[in-house]
């Protein structure tokens, strides 16, 4: 779809129902397919962060989640045509892999908090194939204690619950910089950065 320029990020202009289909076919792909959730708080990190401006860029679906950047676009001959909140495209997505029969394994949230989200979604959506979850405060999440060691380990327990979606709930823009970084070691079909999505899910 078309690529709306809110301050040098390029967003999709797309609705919610779009995004969907638009994740749709992500899941009929071979490929690995990154969606990014930015929000105008983001966006104008941005402005003043090259490497996250250009992280972003490289997303293959960017939802505008923040009624400010709706607003922004206005200026535009085409505008955004609505705000997409990252938590409301993840709660479809959850229902497309319901429908479709779809793993996924949640990355992120406080110990215990994947897990009590896991279990909600048990309940909620029976044919969601739960690969796995993992917390997400491994070492290397946390700035300046690069701990390659046990951040391949959570890429190798993702690795083998063979999810087709994966949700990274990190905190932006930490998420889209795992996403980034570790994209092309993850074999997945969908992976999301959906900030505190996973706290939504447990309730
Ligand atoms: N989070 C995490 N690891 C971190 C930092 C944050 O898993 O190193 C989780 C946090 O527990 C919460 C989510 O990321 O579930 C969103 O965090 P926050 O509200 O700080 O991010 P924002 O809403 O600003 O994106």
């Amino acid at each position: 779809s078309e690529k709306i320029s809110i301050l040098g990020v390029n967003v999709d202009k797309i609705t919610l129902k779009d995004a969907e289909e638009r994740v749709k076919s992500f899941l009929n792909s071979n490929t690995i397919n990154t969606i990014y959730t930015p929000n105008t708080e983001i966006v104008m990190e941005a402005r003043n962060n090259q490497e996250l401006k250009s992280l972003l860029n490289k997303g293959d679906l960017v939802i505008p989640d923040g009624i400010g950047l709706v607003y922004a676009s206005k200026i535009k001959k085409k505008p955004l045509l609505e705000r997409v909140a990252g938590s409301d495209l993840s709660m479809r997505i959850l229902d497309i892999a319901n429908d479709e029969g779809h793993s996924i394994f949640i990355l992120g949230g406080k110990p215990g908090v994947a897990q009590i989200a896991t279990e909600n979604i048990k309940k909620k959506y029976p044919n969601i194939d739960i690969a796995g979850y993992h917390h997400g405060y491994f070492k290397g999440t946390h700035i300046g204690h690069k701990n390659h060691e046990e951040e391949n380990e959570v890429i190798n327990i993702i690795n083998k619950a063979k999810p087709d979606i994966v949700f990274v709930g990190l905190g932006a823009p930490k998420q889209e910089q795992w996403i980034d970084e570790n994209k092309e070691k993850l074999n997945c079909k969908v992976i999301i950065g959906n900030g505190g999505t996973v706290d939504i899910i447990a309730g």
